[in-house]
C-alpha cells in the first residue's frame, strides 16, 4: 500500500513512524526542515522552539512519544507560577490562598469559582457542552461576576471576539493540567524531530521543500499527489495541514470537506526575546490587562526560563483569520516592552539580547458552534482521505499529545481497515 502524508510536523512524522515498514510511505513538507508550529530556530549555539511549548503531566501520550523515541532523559519539570497582571499588580493564582485574596472576585464569587473547577476537572468529556456557549456555560455555573474577572480576559486573549466559542472549548482548557507544573525537553523539541527525522527516513521517505500543489483522484480510485518535482499515485493521503487548507488542494477533497471550508483559523504572531535574565524567578505566565494603551486587549507573557539553560520571553498574540488586522514586529515589540515593565519593573530593554518575530496561519480552528455542526459530518475516513484535523473527540485542543493520539489513532484504523477488506 502507498500512503502520502501531508505535512512533517509532530502529526505527519508521527503517522509516518507508525506507518513506516507497514505500508510504502512519503512524506510532503514544503518547509526545508520538519517542525511546522513546533519548529525550532538556531539561536547562540542552540536550537529553541520559535513558539513556546510547554506539557502538563496529563500529556501521557506525548511523554510516551519521548519515551519511545529514547529520549526520556531530555524531559524535564518544573514547578512554576503564573498569574495575572492587572493594572500595576500582580495577582498570583496558584494556591487558594492567593485566590483568597484576589480582590477583583467576590466572595462568593470565589466560592462558585472553586466548586466550578472541582466539578468542571470531574467531568469525563465535553460532548454536551458543543452547543453552548463558553459565556452562557460559565455564567450559568458561576454567575456573571466570575466570567467577567476570571474566564473573560482567557478568551480575550485568545479569540478578541468570543462570543461564538463554546464551552467545550473552556473546559478542554481548563483541564488542560498545565499549572503549576510544566514540562519541556531540556534541548527542546528540536530534538524529537531529530530522532523522528531518523528513525522514519529508515523505512519511508521524507521530502521537504516539497509543497503538495494539488490532489486529484483517478479514475482507478487513486490519488494523484502532484508538487513541484512530483506527480504520483498513492492508495490513501492523510492530511495534516488544516481541513481548509486541505479542501483548497483539488475539487475533490472540497466536495469531501463540504462546508467545513466554512470555518474559521486563528493564526498568530510572536516575539521571542533572548534575555540574560529570567523576567521573574519561578515565574511561567502572565495574563496582562491592557494596562498603559496596549492595542491589542490581554496579552500572555510566557517565561521560559529553562530551555537549555537560557532565559526567553515569548509573546504570542492570537487573531481570528475571519477578523484579522495586520501586526507588525516594531508595534508588538513596543507593546512587549510594555508589559514587562509592568511585570518586572526593573526590567529593562538592555535584558533583551536579541529578538525573532514569526507568523503563522491556521494555527488552531476556531471551536464554535459552527465547527461542531459541520464537523459532525465529514467522515474521519473518506474515500481513503484521512484529516488529522477531524479527528476531533481525541483532543478538542490542539496540542502536541492530542497529535500523538490522533496519529497513532489514524495509523491503528489504517491497518485494520487494511486487514478487514483482505480478510473480506
Ligand atoms: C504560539 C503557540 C504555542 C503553542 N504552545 C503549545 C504548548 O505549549 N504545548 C503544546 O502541546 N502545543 C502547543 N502548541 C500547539 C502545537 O504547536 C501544535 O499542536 C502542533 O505543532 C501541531 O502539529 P501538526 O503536525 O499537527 O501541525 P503543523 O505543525 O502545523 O504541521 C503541518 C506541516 O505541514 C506543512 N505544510 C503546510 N502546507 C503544506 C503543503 N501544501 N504541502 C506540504 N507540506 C505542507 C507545514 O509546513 C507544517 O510543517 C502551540 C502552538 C502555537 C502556535
Amino acid at each position: 500500500m502507498k500512503i502520502a502524508i501531508i505535512g512533517a510536523g509532530i502529526s505527519g512524522l508521527l503517522t509516518a513512524y507508525y506507518l513506516k515498514g507497514y505500508a510504502d510511505v512519503t512524506v510532503y513538507e514544503k518547509e526545508a526542515d520538519a517542525g511546522g508550529l513546533s519548529a525550532s530556530i538556531a539561536h547562540d549555539g542552540i536550537r529553541v522552539e520559535k513558539y513556546n511549548h510547554f506539557i502538563s503531566v496529563k500529556d501521557e501520550e506525548f511523554i510516551r512519544v519521548v519515551s519511545m523515541l529514547g529520549l526520556e532523559e531530555e524531559l524535564q519539570w518544573a514547578r512554576v507560577k503564573h498569574g495575572f497582571i492587572l493594572g500595576d499588580n500582580l495577582w498570583g493564582m496558584n494556591t487558594p490562598g492567593e485566590l483568597f485574596f484576589f480582590s477583583h472576585l467576590s466572595w462568593t464569587g470565589k466560592i462558585k469559582l472553586a466548586k466550578f473547577m472541582i466539578k468542571a476537572s470531574l467531568r469525563s468529556d465535553a460532548r454536551d457542552l458543543q452547543d453552548i456557549s463558553a459565556r452562557d456555560w460559565i455564567e450559568k455555573e458561576c454567575g456573571k461576576d466570575v466570567f467577567r474577572s476570571f474566564f473573560e480576559p482567557l478568551l480575550e486573549y485568545k479569540f478578541t471576539h468570543f462570543e461564538d466559542v463554546t464551552a467545550a472549548y473552556l473546559w478542554a482548557r481548563i483541564n488542560e493540567g498545565k499549572k503549576n507544573k510544566i514540562g519541556c525537553l531540556r534541548n527542546g523539541l528540536d530534538v524529537v524531530f531529530g530522532e523522528l527525522k531518523k528513525q522514519v527516513s529508515q523505512k519511508a521517505q521524507v521530502l521537504f521543500n516539497s509543497p503538495v500543489k494539488k490532489i486529484v483522484k483517478n479514475d482507478s480510485g487513486l490519488w494523484r499527489v502532484i508538487t513541484n518535482r512530483e506527480d504520483k499515485l498513492y492508495d490513501l493521503v492523510i492530511s495534516t495541514i488544516s481541513i481548509k487548507q486541505t479542501s483548497q488542494l483539488g475539487p475533490e477533497l472540497l466536495k469531501i470537506t463540504g462546508d467545513l471550508n466554512r470555518i474559521d483559523y486563528l493564526s498568530v504572531s510572536s516575539l521571542i526575546l533572548a534575555v540574560d535574565q529570567p523576567l521573574k524567578n519561578g515565574w511561567w505566565l502572565f495574563m496582562a490587562d491592557q494596562g498603559h494603551g496596549g492595542k491589542f486587549g490581554m496579552r500572555v507573557v510566557v517565561d521560559a526560563f529553562f530551555i537549555a539553560g537560557k532565559n526567553f520571553v515569548y509573546f504570542p498574540v492570537y487573531q481570528r483569520q475571519s477578523q484579522e488586522s495586520i501586526i507588525e514586529k516594531e508595534q508588538l515589540l513596543q507593546e512587549c516592552f510594555q508589559v514587562l515593565k509592568r511585570i518586572n519593573p526593573g526590567f529593562n530593554e538592555a535584558w533583551v539580547k536579541k529578538h525573532y518575530f514569526f507568523q503563522d496561519k491556521f494555527v488552531e480552528p476556531v471551536l464554535n458552534k459552527n465547527f461542531f455542526r459541520l464537523l459532525n459530518v465529514l467522515p474521519e475516513d473518506s474515500k481513503g482521505l484521512y484529516i488529522h484535523e477531524a479527528v476531533f473527540q481525541e483532543g478538542l485542543l490542539k496540542t502536541l499529545n492530542t497529535s500523538a493520539i490522533k496519529s497513532r489513532i489514524i495509523a491503528e484504523q489504517i491497518r485494520n481497515n487494511d486487514v478487514r477488506n483482505n480478510s473480506g
